[in-house]
């Protein structure tokens, strides 16, 4: 085992960046950790802008980082829910296949799902679907009933206050500018003020390609940036959906498609849609950054992703554009629904890694070395599995890591 390090900073006061600084403080209460946040508030991106879903591990292939961290993550965060008082309800998931077509699809993903050990998963026919989700139709269904709802954010602001309440920082408005090694330390910058540690983590979600590489870590995989929107039933049509409902997903994307998810404080929203976001926080359709859209331009990879799936991108945009065509791919798990039953919610802008090769990764990815450890890709689940990403990131850095066994 390394020394352990005196000073740990974290960029990104994200779930997994104050889930790390959380981890760094449990395992060594002598490192002062101070975590490094551009905007005025903790988890106001990717961490307070998804379905709050805590997934239960159906999609996932075996033996991947996904799997594996999703399922303990979970338990951990349930345990940290409870320990809090922080609202978690088990209200269950049902993935419907519409048609003959769906079933091998289907049947694939009761296949991973049984590897991964998803907790009390049923096979069910149209009878038990109705009685589960009665708005629902479909000729088969998959029920996990361990899949459950939060409000990540929540979970977020408890870790900061712990973080805080165990002696660490959280230093918000603090854009990180610059990053250089000096001796065994790394400086961080911002503007003219830096922050010196002896080790530190990137978890820079929407920028974590451009923070990363600030640190001298390589190029790929570059992160593109998909916005997904959301409509929300209105109030007097809630009782359409009782509480997950979810399409089989198309396992060439990484995206779960549109579905019907119940929040936790009520309601029930309908999306994630996803089409490509011209803005790393483009959370409007009309957001433009010029500089992101030259660095897409110039992005090997995203030509080689255009040209592969170019039809399943426009169809993604005509979602966007019309209510009627996002209405439309709903209604299919939903027939009662109207395009008068939704009204616009806020959207959420998700990171999702690109290889050189123009595919969308699909696992989690660390970069670095032993002294920066950056977060290359931590797409959904990894709201669901911070606590576990925190574990193995912190065994890395504190040199404690199991061979052959990081994401
Ligand atoms: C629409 C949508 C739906 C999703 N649904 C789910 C779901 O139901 N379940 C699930 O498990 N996951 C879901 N996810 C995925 C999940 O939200 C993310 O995987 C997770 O929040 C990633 O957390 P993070 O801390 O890595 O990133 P973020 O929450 O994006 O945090 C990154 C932080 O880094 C900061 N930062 C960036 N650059 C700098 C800089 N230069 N200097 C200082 N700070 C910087 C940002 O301000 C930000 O606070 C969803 C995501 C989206 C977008």
């Amino acid at each position: 085992m390394s020394r352990a390090p005196a000073r740990v900073g974290v960029v990104g006061a994200g779930i997994v960046g104050l889930a790390v600084a959380r981890a760094v403080q449990t395992s060594r209460p002598a490192t002062a950790v101070t975590v490094l946040d551009k905007e005025p508030g903790v988890a106001l991106h990717q961490s307070g802008r998804n379905s709050g879903v805590v997934h239960a591990g159906v999609y996932y292939p075996p033996g991947s980082a996904k799997a594996r961290l999703c399922l303990r993550g979970r338990g951990l965060l349930r345990e940290l829910c409870e320990r809090h008082g922080i609202a978690y309800e088990a209200c269950g998931k049902l993935v419907v296949a519409t048609g003959p077509g769906e079933l091998d699809r289907l049947a694939e993903l009761e296949r991973r799902a049984r590897l991964n050990g998803v907790p009390g998963l049923r096979r069910v026919g149209p009878a038990e679907m109705a009685e589960i989700e009665p708005h629902a139709t479909g000729v088969a269904g998959l029920h996990s009933p361990a899949t459950a709802i939060v409000d990540y954010a929540d979970v977020a602001r408890v870790l900061a206050a712990e973080v805080v309440g165990a002696g660490g920082e959280v230093r918000l408005g603090w854009p990180v500018t610059a990053i250089a090694r000096r001796g065994a330390e790394v400086v961080v910058g911002s503007g003219r003020e830096e922050a010196v540690v002896d080790r530190l983590v990137v978890c820079a979600g929407l920028q974590a390609d451009l923070v990363a590489r600030m640190a001298g870590d390589g190029h790929d995989p570059v992160i593109l940036a998909f916005r997904g929107e959301y409509h929300r039933l209105r109030p007097g049509r809630e009782h359409l959906v009782r509480a997950l409902v979810y399409p089989v997903p198309d396992p060439a994307y990484p995206f779960l498609g549109v579905h019907f998810t119940r929040r936790v404080r009520g309601g029930v929203d309908v999306g994630p849609n996803a089409v490509l976001a011209l803005a790393r926080e483009g959370y409007r359709r009309a957001g433009f950054d010029a500089g992101e859209l030259a660095r897409i331009a110039a992005t090997p990879g995203f030509w080689r992703l255009a040209r592969r799936h170019w039809r399943v991108g426009l169809e993604e945009l005509r979602t966007s554009l019309s209510t009627a065509a996002f209405v439309d791919r709903a209604r299919r798990y939903i027939p009662e629904l109207g395009v008068r039953d939704v009204e616009p919610a806020p959207a959420g802008v998700r990171a999702q890694a690109l290889a050189r090769d123009g595919s969308l990764v699909d696992d989690f990815v660390l970069g670095g070395d032993e002294t920066v450890v950056t977060v290359r890709n931590a797409p959904s689940p990894a709201a669901t599995s911070a606590l576990a990403i925190a574990e193995e990131i912190v065994a890395r850095l504190l040199g404690m890591a199991q061979q052959g066994r990081g994401p």
